[in-house]
């Protein structure tokens, strides 16, 4: 297994929100599977920088990408690159300790967020930045988050969703959720709720459909007591962004939102602008608009849909020609497009390795030598590559680290400081 950090489990580490702890479960599969005879991880080892793809198919029978969807959709409106706009990847990366995003600032003093999308992945950010430090403190977000959320200014979020409730994407158990804040308000406008006929159509198709539920859910949030709470989520629909704001200070100061109206049959419902103009004003803003893969180099690549060309999990030629190539696999995200929850991916990887097996007998072309065929992972100018009994001393190192917080583990946030660490006990 090929990582390019030290620390393994990839989204589950560095995507699964810190109070979502049960969601990172996969986590001993992974451990199982490390302790297989014949499983090896080459951490902080780029593939495509440090050893390529060409290189990996002389050392193995197989390879699997299941590289996910490392970067994000773009909105494409201006002003959405001003100061304090920022995607949704950026902040889970800052929170959840990803080297990556270690160093990125988000003014918390800022007092109305807005959060553009109404996937899972919204609702993730939208709880972190809702959730007093009470209830984050227990969990294993990076302390310089939590130092920065204890800071927090923030009053008001807005969710906000080009279509209707009826095609929110998120799942019920992590909308609910926004109603069980401590310290936070789910806020409906009653008018959200009188759903256009296509949407109710799609309610009366699919009983028990996540829809349905997520509107039980509106409904509850609407009926509600108010509390006065220290802070509140919006819930707002059929509102696109189509420009961001600059103030004085050049930093993003509103969102101009074009009101939609649904067309199309059910479930094909998409937001068309009705021309009707709302400003929103806030200092801070997530595109949270869903991901898109990146290209390696050696392997190819379909730019439109941002994943690796496959069948069956099969990875497929660049010249259209619609041939697999021997030994080049996909599964997850770079095979698929970014949806789907864990379970979804699993199914998913299954599947792909049900179609290399089924390829076995043509694959074994005689022996291969493994990562010992590697030569750029060796000399000089190698990385230095982080193996399971490395990151384990990580892994313990975090634990440790976190026990006198009460928090499960405290991650490093260096790359650097992890290799000084696993080269100081190791060596
Ligand atoms: P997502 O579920 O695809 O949601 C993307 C959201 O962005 C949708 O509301 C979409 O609206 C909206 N959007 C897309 N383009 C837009 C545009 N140009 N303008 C305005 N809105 C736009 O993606 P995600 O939230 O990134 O999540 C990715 C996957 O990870 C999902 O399958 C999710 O369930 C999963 N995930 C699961 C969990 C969990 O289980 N707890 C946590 C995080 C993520 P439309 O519907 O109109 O396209």
């Amino acid at each position: 297994m090929f990582e390019r950090l030290p620390a393994p489990f990839g989204l589950v580490r560095h995507g699964v929100a810190p109070d979502h702890q049960k969601l990172k479960e996969p986590i001993r599969i992974y451990e199982g599977i490390a302790r297989t005879p014949g499983f090896q991880l080459f951490g902080n080892v780029t593939i495509g920088r440090d050893v390529s793809v060409d290189d990996l198919r002389a050392a193995y029978h197989a390879v699997l990408f299941c590289c996910g969807a490392e970067t994000d959709r773009r909105l494409g409106i201006p002003g959405e690159d001003l100061a304090g706009s920022h995607t949704a990847t950026e902040f889970v990366g800052w929170y959840n300790a990803h080297p990556d995003y270690r160093d990125r600032v988000f003014d918390l003093s800022q007092e109305v967020v807005a959060i553009i999308g109404q996937g899972n992945v919204a609702i993730d950010v939208c709880r972190i930045l809702a959730k007093t430090v009470d209830e984050l403190k227990h969990t294993d977000i990076a302390q310089h988050a939590l130092d920065c959320l204890a800071e927090s200014r923030i009053r008001e979020i807005h969710l906000i969703g080009r279509r209707g409730p009826a095609q929110a994407k998120f799942t019920t158990k992590e909308f609910r959720e926004l109603g069980e804040l401590a310290d936070c308000d789910p806020v409906v406008d009653p008018a959200d709720l009188a759903l256009n006929p296509a949407s109710l159509a799609e309610l009366e198709e699919r009983a028990g459909s996540v829809a349905k539920k997520n509107l039980e859910v509106l409904k509850g949030f609407v009926t509600r007591p108010v509390r006065g709470a220290r802070r509140r989520v919006f819930l707002r629909f059929l509102l696109s962004p189509v420009e961001l704001q600059g103030g004085a200070d050049a930093r993003l100061a509103q969102v101009v939102l074009e009101r939609n109206r649904l067309e199309g049959g059910s479930f094909q419902q998409t937001a068309r602008g009705t021309g009707a103009r709302v400003a929103l004003q806030c200092g801070l803003l997530f595109r949270s608009i869903g991901y898109k893969g990146v290209t390696i180099p050696g392997v190819p690549f379909d730019a439109k849909q941002g994943v690796f060309p496959t069948r069956d999990g099969r990875i497929l030629d660049a010249a259209g020609t619609g041939a697999p190539i021997p030994g080049l696999y996909a599964s997850g995200w770079i095979k698929r497009g970014p949806t789907g929850i864990i379970g979804t991916n699993r199914a998913d990887s299954l599947a792909t390795v049900n179609s290399m097996l089924g390829d076995a007998d043509s694959l074994n072309t005689g022996p291969k030598p493994g990562a010992e065929g590697l030569p750029t992972l060796q000399g000089g100018q190698a990385p230095r590559v982080v193996h399971y009994a490395d990151w384990q001393v990580i892994d313990r190192a975090e634990v440790e680290r976190g026990a006198p917080k009460g928090k499960p583990r405290e991650k490093f946030t260096r790359v650097a400081e992890m290799l000084r660490l696993v080269d100081s006990t190791c060596s």
